[in-house]
């Protein structure tokens, strides 16, 4: 089909409602639990840490929600985004499938991120919040939250991983220059940081630890709350503007996915382009398959377990059912940052054992095989965590190669990789390594895992 290369949607045609897939699924998700008396959490226990406007779309069975006028005109900066038909690569691959990419790489930041900074400052700041803090791993959460801070007049505080703090300063900067403030993360800044240096001076840090730093400064100040960058439902809700333009692009050309793959660190990306086919699949009116794709040294959906966990280390959040590693555990150092944390988004967890997605995963070398690929034809550098899709859609097309079926295949490329050439630099030159994460690695994190009666 002669489908042009770029899909592009009106600033009038954006959509103005993001969709929230709860009341669409057959089984209601399990409520989050308070960590003290293990019954389900009310919207109270969330007050400490995020505004009012959050906590009910955290919370809420509405299936669409308006997005507020003044966060439309931020996303206006960037969106709609451009959805590509991957001629090129479709070309170098030789097959007949028709692959669909989302370019969310066009974003201020870089990456999705900001679709769901924008909103989470915006509501802050209309509730009288005058400071967030944070954490982050590569530093595109950090720098997506910096960016929004900076359009609404907040201050943003940022614990970075330190291992990322050290060897990706120009992230780091980008969060200064929109006027945040970073630290390593453990810091000297709260007792839990200082905990771990007296154990060990280099500790390279991890997303729990980082996000127990924040979560601690946030609860203990009054103008102060904290921001999560993913795995939240509302911050999949946020996402949902993703899916949403892209089914509109898809049906410019006419076309509906038979195979949707996207990369899943918390779950945001993959959910916000997911969660709306997801509703015309349930509601009959397509079937595509739906894939979330993972590294094999993160293996959270395919390995991990399905129960109450904490979302950070200190175990200061409340408790989540979700397909977890274990809160304590610390992945390997591979390069998609954003794809090493130990839990998924509860509500991927949750479609994903209902069994209307599937999950694989994928050893980061054939992953940046397949971003060469993809940099060589399309000629967008990926981030590292997109790599991952990228590999899959690969892996899709050469099986249509094989069985001459015209797939329509549609994954999000959630961000470029302009601050991630260290990554390719180490994977052209032969120094990167495939990291699988053994049993025993996963039985030892699972052991600090809570046991409930
Ligand atoms: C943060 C990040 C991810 C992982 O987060 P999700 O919530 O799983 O989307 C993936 N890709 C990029 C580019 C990111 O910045």
């Amino acid at each position: 089909m002669n489908t042009p290369t770029k899909i592009l949607l009106d600033e009038s045609e954006m959509p103005t409602r993001w969709y929230n897939v709860v009341p669409d699924l057959p089984v209601p998700p399990p409520p989050q639990l308070h960590p003290g008396t293990l019954q389900p959490a009310q919207p109270e226990d969330f007050g400490p840490l995020f505004p009012q406007a959050l906590i009910e779309q955290e919370m809420s069975t509405e299936r669409y929600i308006d997005i507020p006028g003044e966060v439309l005109d931020v996303y206006r900066l960037w969106r709609p985004s451009p959805l590509f038909r991957a001629h090129r690569l479709e070309k170098i691959l030789d097959t007949p499938a028709r692959i669909y990419y989302k370019y969310e790489g066009v974003s201020p930041a870089g990456s999705h991120k900001p679709n769901t900074a924008v909103p989470q400052v915006y509501y802050n700041a209309r509730e009288g919040i005058k400071k967030l803090t944070t954490e982050t791993g590569a530093g595109q959460w950090g720098s997506s939250l910096a960016f929004a801070c900076a359009q609404f007049g907040l201050e943003c505080e940022v614990w970075q991983v330190a291992a990322s703090y050290r060897a990706k300063p120009y992230r780091r900067t980008m969060m200064e220059v929109w006027g945040g403030r970073v630290h390593p993360s453990p810091s000297e800044l709260t007792e839990f940081g200082r905990e771990l240096l007296k154990q060990d001076p280099d500790h390279p840090g991890s997303l729990g630890i980082a996000i127990s730093e924040a979560v601690s400064q946030a609860v203990a100040s009054e103008d102060t709350r904290y921001a999560l960058g993913s795995v939240l439902n509302h911050v999949l809700l946020h996402q949902t503007i993703i899916g949403e333009e892209a089914l509109l692009q898809l049906a410019k050309v006419g076309e509906t996915p038979d195979v949707l793959v996207g990369c899943t660190g918390g779950g945001s990306n993959f959910g916000g382009l997911a969660f709306p086919f997801l509703r015309e699949k349930l509601a009959g009116r397509m079937n595509p398959t739906i894939r979330c794709v993972e590294p094999t040294a993160c293996p959270t959906l395919t390995k991990g377990e399905f129960r109450y966990d904490f979302g950070d280390t200190a175990g200061l959040t409340p408790l989540m059912k979700m397909h977890t590693l274990g809160h304590s555990f610390i992945p390997e150092p591979i390069h998609a940052g954003g794809l090493r944390y130990h839990g998924m988004a509860p509500l991927v967890s949750h479609v994903y054992d209902l069994g209307l997605v599937e999950a694989i995963a994928i050893p980061q070398r054939e992953c940046f095989a397949g971003a060469l690929q993809f940099a060589r034809s399309e000629g967008i550098v990926p981030a590292p965590e997109p790599t991952h899709a990228i590999a899959a859609a690969v892996r899709e097309a050469l099986a249509c190669r094989e069985s001459g079926e015209e797939k329509v295949i549609l994954t999000a490329l959630c961000g470029h990789g302009h601050l991630d050439l260290a990554s390719y630099d180490q994977y052209l030159h032969g120094d990167m390594q495939d990291l699988e994460l053994s049993d025993e690695a996963i039985a030892e994190a699972m052991k600090d895992v809570p046991v409930l009666a």
